[in-house]
């Protein structure tokens, strides 16, 4: 599984963080991006990711499989 963020769709929410601390970041700016390395990611994470794509209000997060 891949993932990134669509940046000019996202709005800052921070759910991602929440469901996935480990793959996501909220930058100085106050938008998400993937933690580096983190964008193929690990299986113990993969469930994490579908959640938080699953609850980003924007539909931002992108995961190819
Ligand atoms: S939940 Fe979606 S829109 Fe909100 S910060 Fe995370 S990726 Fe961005």
């Amino acid at each position: 599984m891949k993932v990134c963020i669509d940046e000019n769709l996202c709005q800052g929410h921070a759910r991602c963080v929440y469901f996935a601390p480990d793959v996501f970041e909220i930058d100085d700016e106050g938008y998400a991006n993937v933690r580096e390395g983190m964008e193929n990611v690990p299986a113990d994470q993969q469930d994490n990711v579908r959640r938080a794509a699953a609850n980003c209000p924007e539909r931002t997060i992108i995961i190819s499989e």
